[in-house]
């Protein structure tokens, strides 16, 4: 394969002023490293998406845009949310280049594991994954309920890459099928493994966020978590036939019980017992539907095909390759 390939960098960021200026030095050295050893081309850029920010990021950007010839930007109309953003700028840097990484914009991600990505691709991988080599900086609770999660969805039928959250490299085929799942419902890390073709991993060790505090507070990953698993799988749904399936078969037990009771010493099925099984059906029948209705709401959305982000402005022209 031709080296010297076109690399665009794509960066998602909500309210990022703290840390824009470290980004774009450290990404901007790294851009022009990888271009003195020939290992991307000089039509090389690195992407900001703004993704509505209240503070001061978007004037950052235009700024950055205006003195360094590296610096693009992408604005969204209001917040989309990380994984629109990053779509919309996946969608966006595929059109000028011929492999596009994405990553966070406070810099957790390795970005010397950059040239091990590009080798990669030269190798002929069309996505390369990176890889966390361990979760040591992670709290104690992040870390645990993390790997449970990668183990549920494994379980429930989702292939997801272990440990690997965003940081990936994307070949521009790969990003054109990728255009193609025009899900609503987006959970990336799970569409992205459904495309195929050949990919590896590379792994790195994550780093502390260096300033800012973290955009994804616990709703947010919550949601994020559910988002995964109900937009990739129907277990649930078939969990709650099973479940129903048993405790038809335990009633129907006792049942059998309660009416021999009843011939041998005369019993009458006391009120503890009604308000029992009362409460507990209750209780279950609600739950069934709340998962239903979950899944109902997905097919709602979905159908209403809405577009999945409005690009207001884009910075620079592009030199198409
Ligand atoms: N982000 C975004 N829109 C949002 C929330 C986050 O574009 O609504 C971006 C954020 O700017 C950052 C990336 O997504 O570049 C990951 O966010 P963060 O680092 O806060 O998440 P964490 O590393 O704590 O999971
Ligand atoms: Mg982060």
């Amino acid at each position: 394969m031709q080296k010297n390939n076109i690399l665009y960098v794509v960066v998602p960021c909500y309210n990022e002023e703290e840390v824009l200026e470290q980004t774009t030095k450290v990404l901007t050295k790294k851009m022009k490293e990888m271009i003195e050893k020939k290992i991307i081309s000089e039509k090389s850029k690195i992407m900001y998406v703004n993704d509505g920010s209240k503070d001061k990021t978007w004037q950052l950007i235009e700024e950055y845009n205006k003195k360094n010839p590296f610096i693009c930007g992408l604005k969204l109309s209001r917040n989309r949310g990380h994984q629109n953003a990053l779509l919309a700028g996946l969608m966006t840097a595929k059109k000028y280049a011929d492999m596009v990484v994405s990553m966070d914009a406070d810099l957790q991600d390795d970005i010397d594991v950059l040239d091990d990505f590009v080798d990669a691709y030269n190798d002929g991988n069309e996505i390369v994954y990176g890889v966390r080599s361990s979760r040591k900086k992670d709290t104690f609770f992040k870390r645990n309920t993390a790997q449970l999660y990668y183990k549920i969805m494994k379980k429930m039928g989702v292939d997801i890459v272990y440990n690997h959250a965003d940081y990936r490299l994307m070949s521009k085929r790969a990003l054109e099928e990728l255009e193609n799942y025009q899900e609503v419902n987006l959970f990336l890390r799970g569409i992205v493994p459904l495309i195929g073709f050949k990919t590896t991993t590379v792994e790195y060790e994550r780093k502390e966020r260096f300033a800012g505090v973290s955009k994804y507070p616990l709703k947010k990953m919550l949601n994020f978590a559910m988002e995964g698993i109900l937009s990739f799988s129907v277990t649930p749904l078939r969990m709650i036939t099973i479940t129903g399936l048993l405790i038809a078969f335990i009633s129907f037990l006792f049942l059998i019980y309660v009416v021999i009771g009843h011939f041998l010493n005369g019993n009458v099925a006391g009120w503890t017992t009604i308000v029992t099984l009362v409460s507990f059906f209750g209780g279950f029948q609600i739950f069934c539907i709340g998962i239903i209705g979950e899944y109902l709401g997905k097919i709602y959305m979905e159908t209403k095909k809405r577009p999945r982000y409005i690009i207001e402005q884009e910075l620079t022209e592009h030199e198409k390759n």
